[in-house]
């Protein structure tokens, strides 16, 4: 095998297409220089249509998490009241940021593997009628559920006074986002998922309604307070030394996704998301969510009567060079999962699906070779005949 080949398929950190490389691989400039503040202007104004608002996108050296903290402490204070959607590993971290800081945390628990039950949120609306905010997960990582955020944040404002936070790490430049236009008052993503950037950056937004609150809020964070950032934004800066590199990295991925237009670029997630699909089914693997719930960015697989997931990862990832990840927390074990976000296509899922399909006969599972690419081709086969390309 070519030992520098490998498949990264994980939903993040995901492969750097060579231009954005090259774009971070130039001299470094300042971060207070009039070159930075062009770029940085630049980027600020094209991450707009990617999160579908008006309002400023500001750039934060974390990883997603970080973001997720500055929304919750710029909108609270401690003793305040908070709903949160837990549908799965990342919607427990964003309750976990909220009763970490002291918020009275009302968590809806949702089965792994599921969307929220729309009026079991109504009711837990009128049961905590204080609640400041609802924090929600457009799209749960741990289980390939993509949840209906529109509907979601639309019940929120019908029922409620709360801001709608959303955690759009792992989808936001990869599905539609209309933050304005739906009501969505903080949205939040990181470089590494959907973005083609390696981690390190992450993206938020608020509306004017969070605005007023953020006004309001003495923040609790330093490095998070996003007045701070405000008050930079205009100069084309950030208040602390900003990652350049990715910056400059940032830039050429708005190139490719502006090339690409985010209507094509959503369309082919969905297409990878039903070959994905449609070759497990063939190959007789349970998958995890429902169709109408499944994610364009990522897939979970169940494990297949005898399949050891983990042996199984190890085992592509050590003979083939394909990385997958695992199940996490109560999954563990008990799923696997593929990542088709960002800088990959659909012929990149062929590939993948094929290795997939070589470990699954090495690791003793009985399955037809060959049989879930041809159900994956098919599906290539008719979008390319259906659109014209
Ligand atoms: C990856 C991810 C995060 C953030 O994780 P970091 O490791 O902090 O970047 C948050 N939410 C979701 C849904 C994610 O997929």
């Amino acid at each position: 095998m070519l030992h520098n080949q490998s498949f990264l398929r994980t939903p993040g950190p995901t492969p750097i297409p060579q231009q954005v490389t090259h774009a971070m691989n130039q001299p470094m400039i300042g971060h207070r220089s009039q070159s930075f503040a062009q770029l940085f202007k630049g980027t600020s104004e094209r991450l707009k249509p990617i999160f579908g608002t008006e309002q400023p996108v500001y750039t934060l050296t974390s990883s997603g998490t970080g973001a997720l903290e500055a929304a919750v402490l710029n909108v609270t204070k401690p003793g305040d009241e908070i709903i949160s959607v837990v549908a799965g590993a990342f919607g427990d971290r964003f309750a976990s940021i909220c009763e970490h800081h002291q918020l009275v945390t009302h968590r809806i628990e949702v089965p792994w593997g599921e969307s929220v039950d729309q009026q079991e949120l109504i009711s837990t609306l009128h049961a905590h009628p204080n609640a400041k905010a609802v924090v929600m997960t457009y799209n749960e990582t741990s289980t390939g559920v993509m949840q209906p955020i529109q509907e979601l944040t639309k019940i929120v404002h019908d029922h409620s006074y709360a801001l709608a936070l959303v955690d759009g790490v792992s989808c936001i430049g990869a599905v539609p986002a209309q933050m304005d236009e739906w009501g969505i008052d903080i949205l939040v993503t990181g470089s590494q998922k959907a973005m083609m950037l390696p981690p390190g950056l992450a993206f938020i937004s608020a509306s004017e309604r969070a605005w007023d609150v953020i006004e309001q809020v003495d923040s609790s964070s330093f490095y998070f307070d996003l007045k701070a950032y405000h008050k930079q934004y205009e100069n084309g800066m950030t208040p602390y030394t900003p990652a350049v590199s990715l910056i400059q990295g940032l830039k050429e991925v708005c190139t490719m996704l502006e090339e690409e237009t985010l209507e094509k670029v959503y369309k082919r997630h969905v297409v990878m998301k039903d070959m994905t699909r449609a070759a497990f089914r063939a190959l007789g693997l349970p998958l995890l969510t429902s169709d109408q719930d499944a994610s364009p960015t990522v897939t979970a697989v169940k494990a297949t009567e005898g399949l050891k997931v983990d042996e199984f990862r190890n085992h592509v990832r050590d003979r083939y060079g394909l990385s997958l990840a695992g199940g996490q927390k109560k999954l563990k074990g008990e799923i696997f999962r593929v990542g088709h976000m960002g800088y990959c296509s659909p012929i990149d899922v062929l590939t993948t699906l094929s290795i997939i399909e070589m470990g699954l006969v090495d690791c003793g599972i009985s399955i037809e070779l060959g049989a879930g690419v041809k159900a994956a081709q098919e599906v290539y086969i008719n979008d390319v005949s259906n659109s014209s390309k």
